[in-house]
């Protein structure tokens, strides 16, 4: 990498070698596919990362998510501090579960109940598991290039860290595990009839990305999902909306507030708990009555709505509900593809460019990107270099072609010109 100055990261990233695999705690943060060694940040502030060569960043990976405030909002910090004086967990129940849930239900009216877990990767795990108990069915319908977690039954054609990597799917799961998935492409109505033809009887549901972000961001084509909506309840399956990453992105509530869908279950993620580790499923109460200690269904978990991680959700959507972050956030997602759309045309560079709420994908491609297929035919390559380029020029997007970029309510019109104008040199660049 030329420009900025990394030998700080770059001796850490030696260190964690020798103790952690592959250096990381999650392989998309590795830079494998851009090549080059990842970054150490030390500090995250509003839209800013800082590394700890003192770098300072605007940031687009938000934390893959969560991050919609910007980071270290004052009054969540305020809030996680006081959680912090009354201890960290407790083996038993606490206020501040029926508080989170009491929020997120506003926002979701389609889930009468709630159960808290500490990942998406958990709740969509449990909410599986639901749906099979629920439905007395055994197979689950998921699409190409949806990532629902490190669930050893969908990591399949899974988007996301997979695709990065050139990966089908991971060793170590066993065809018995993964033979009630069904895997169709994303916005393919047929493909979704035949399976039901084939198949109807024995599917206890649908779980999808409602609209995709982990094939970079890809909206479903129009009555796609009032679709799925009908063949789910016309064969008596589950219709459920893994809402991890789309869930207060583009409102106080998800794609199925945007689409008025009732889904049978949703999962969330990410921004519930502000940054710390939250995920959750519910639903209609009486499939979520069917969860242990009511019914047949068992998940548990030690740490699972501990008042601390809680605590930071509730800051977090209080202040998302009171100060629309999201359009915020959208805004400046508008103006970038606005901009960057006609950069594209000025300089004759092909780029498509995706967006929902505040997430946005540029993809390097002229094709129209609407499936896991046509998100795999982007220039690569291309990607890499706009990546060290953006980031030379002080803007951190996420080290992969296949990624939404996440933009925060802290973002700010000159932050947004920052990349503007390195993708308008790197573009000018290609042109000699
Ligand atoms: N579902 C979706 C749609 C996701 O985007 C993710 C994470 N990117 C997950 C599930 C898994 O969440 P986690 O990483 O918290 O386990």
């Amino acid at each position: 990498m030329t420009g900025i100055q990394t030998s700080n990261s770059k001796a850490l990233f030696e260190r964690a070698s020798k103790s952690l695999v592959g250096g990381v705690n999650s392989p998309v943060r590795a830079f494998k596919s851009v090549g080059g060694n990842p970054l150490f940040i030390k500090k995250a502030l509003g839209a800013y990362l800082y590394d700890e060569d003192d770098n300072r960043f605007v940031d687009y990976i938000g934390c893959f998510g969560p991050a919609i405030l910007g980071h270290s909002h004052p009054m969540v910090v305020k809030a996680v501090s006081e959680s912090l004086e009354n201890g960290f967990c407790y083996g038993a129940s606490n206020s501040k579960e029926i508080e989170l849930a009491e929020l997120v239900k506003e926002a979701f009216p389609n889930m009468d109940k709630i159960r808290f877990v500490n990942s998406g990767t958990e709740a969509v795990m449990s909410a599986i598991r639901l749906a099979r108990g629920y439905t007395k069915k055994n197979k689950i319908v998921k699409f190409a290039g949806n990532y629902h977690g490190h669930v050893d039954a969908l990591l399949a054609e899974a988007g996301s860290g997979l695709a990065t990597f050139g990966l089908p799917g991971s060793a170590g799961v066993t065809p018995h595990t993964v033979q009630d998935t069904l895997i169709i492409p994303y916005n393919d109505f047929d493909a979704v009839e035949s399976i039901f033809e084939l198949e109807g009887g024995n599917i206890a549901g649908i779980v999808l990305e409602p609209v995709c972000g982990n094939i970079g961001v890809v909206n479903p084509k129009e009555g796609f999902l009032e679709f799925l909506r009908e063949i789910t309840k016309k064969n008596e399956a589950l219709l459920i909306f893994d809402e991890v990453m789309t869930g207060f992105r583009n409102g106080f509530g998800g794609v199925q507030t945007d689409y008025q869908i009732k889904p049978d279950i949703t999962i969330l993620g990410k921004i519930i708990g502000g940054g710390m580790p939250v995920g959750a499923y519910g639903g209609r109460s009486e499939i979520m009555d069917m969860v242990a200690p009511l019914g047949p269904v068992y998940q548990a978990g030690t740490l699972s709505g501990n008042p601390i991680a809680m605590t930071c959700g509730i800051a977090t959507l209080n202040i998302l509900k009171e100060e629309k972050s999201y359009l915020k956030a959208s805004y400046q997602v508008g103006k970038l593809a606005k901009n960057l759309e006609v950069l594209a045309e000025k300089y004759n560079v092909d780029l498509i460019i995706n967006t929902y709420g505040s997430m946005i994908t540029p993809f390097f491609s002229s094709e129209y990107i609407t499936d896991y297929q046509s998100a795999l035919k982007c220039d690569k390559e291309l990607f890499s270099k706009f990546f060290w380029k953006v980031l030379n020029d002080g803007s951190m997007i996420p080290p992969s072609q296949f990624e939404a970029w996440f933009v925060s309510a802290a973002h700010t019109e000159e932050d947004t010109d920052i990349i503007l104008d390195s993708a308008e040199s790197f573009f000018k660049g290609l042109k000699g």
